[in-house]
C-alpha cells in the first residue's frame, strides 16, 4: 500500500478523504457521514475539511462521523487567510475544533495566502502547537516562491505540507513546485485529483486513452486518475466522495501500481510541463 509521512509522524496511506460540499444539504447528512465512516473503514485515515466548507457545515459533518473513532483518523482542517493572524487564528481554530467535537487537529493548513504576514501565520500555529490544538501546520495554494518566502522565515521550515490541486489534467506542479517540495521532504496533497465534478472531469472519463487502460487492467477511470496521483513518493490524494461505493472504489486504488508503458502512454495524451506555468487553483 503507498504511504505518505508528515514529518516525523507514522506514516498514512497515501489516499484521503475530501469533504468539500459536504455539509450543504441536510438531506445528504446521513450519506456523507456513512461514507466517512466506510471511508475510515477502507483504511482512509486522512480527511481533510475546512471551516470554509459549507462555513464551518462540513467540520459538523466530520465531527458527526468521527463520534467515538477520534482515535482512528488523521484530522485536517484550513484556516482562512483573513483569520490567518496570531490572535484570529486561535479563535478560528477553537470554533474548528468545537465543529469537530475534538480538542486537536492532527494538521492546519494556511487555506490559501493572504494579506497577513507570514511570519504573523507561522507565530500563531506554533502558538497553537504549544497549546496542543495542533500537531503539525502547513499550507495550501502554494507556488514555489511563496514557499522559498515561508522557509526563509523564523520557523517556516516547521511547515509540514503543502496542498494544491493536481491531477493528470493539470500537471503544472511537476516543472518546478513538485521537485522543490521533493528536495525539501515536503509532502504535497492533490486536491481534485478527480478533476471534480464538472465537465473537465467528463472530458477524462470519456478519454480514450484513461478509457484503454482502465479497461485492460480492470479497474475504473477513478482508480486509474488516482494511483497516478501518488505514483511517486511524497505526494498523496484527497477525493472527495459522497457515498460508500465511491470510497471503497477510491480506497482500493491504494494498491493499484501503474507500469511504464502504461505512464508513457498518459504522458503522451496529457503531456508533463516544458516551462513554468502559474500555479492551477479552483
Ligand atoms: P475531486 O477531484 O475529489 O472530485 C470530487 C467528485 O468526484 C465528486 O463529484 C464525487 O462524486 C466524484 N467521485 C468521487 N469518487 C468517485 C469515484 N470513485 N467514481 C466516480 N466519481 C467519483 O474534487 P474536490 O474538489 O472535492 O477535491 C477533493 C478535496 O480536496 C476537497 O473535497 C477538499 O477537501 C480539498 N480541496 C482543497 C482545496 C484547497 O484550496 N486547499 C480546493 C479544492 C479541494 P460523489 O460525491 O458523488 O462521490
Amino acid at each position: 500500500m503507498k504511504t505518505i509521512q508528515f514529518n516525523d509522524d507514522t506514516p498514512l496511506p497515501a489516499i484521503g478523504q475530501g469533504t468539500w460540499y459536504m455539509g450543504e444539504n441536510p438531506a445528504q447528512r446521513a450519506q456523507e457521514i456513512a461514507a466517512l465512516q466506510a471511508g475510515l473503514d477502507a483504511g482512509l485515515k486522512l480527511i481533510d475539511t475546512a471551516e470554509m466548507y459549507a462555513e464551518g457545515g462540513a467540520e459538523e459533518v466530520v465531527g458527526a462521523a468521527l463520534r467515538g473513532r477520534r482515535d482512528q483518523a488523521w484530522l485536517v482542517s484550513k484556516v482562512y487567510p483573513w483569520n490567518a493572524g496570531e490572535v484570529d487564528a486561535i479563535d478560528a481554530c477553537e470554533r474548528s475544533l468545537r465543529r469537530l467535537q475534538t480538542d486537536y487537529l492532527d494538521l492546519y493548513l494556511l487555506h490559501w495566502r493572504g494579506n497577513v504576514p507570514l511570519e504573523e501565520t507561522v507565530r500563531a500555529m506554533q502558538t497553537l502547537q504549544q497549546q496542543g490544538k495542533i500537531r503539525h501546520w502547513g499550507v495550501s495554494n502554494f507556488d514555489s516562491d511563496d514557499l522559498q518566502e515561508l522557509w526563509s522565515e523564523a520557523g517556516g521550515m516547521g511547515c509540514a505540507t503543502n496542498q494544491v490541486l493536481y491531477h493528470v489534467a493539470s500537471r503544472g506542479i511537476e516543472f518546478d513546485l513538485l521537485p522543490l517540495c521533493q528536495q525539501h521532504h515536503t509532502p504535497v496533497m492533490a486536491y481534485c485529483p478527480l478533476a471534480q465534478a464538472g465537465r473537465l472531469r467528463q472530458a477524462l472519463f470519456d478519454d480514450a486513452t484513461l478509457q484503454q487502460i482502465a479497461q485492460q487492467k480492470g479497474i475504473s477511470i477513478a482508480q486509474l486518475l488516482l494511483s497516478w496521483v501518488i505514483r511517486q513518493p511524497g505526494v498523496m490524494a484527497i477525493p472527495k466522495a459522497g457515498s460508500v461505493a465511491h470510497v471503497q472504489e477510491n480506497a482500493a486504488a491504494l494498491n493499484i501500481t501503474l507500469t511504464s508503458d502504461e505512464l508513457a502512454l498518459l504522458d503522451r495524451a496529457f503531456p508533463p510541463p516544458q516551462h513554468k506555468l502559474a500555479l492551477d487553483v479552483v
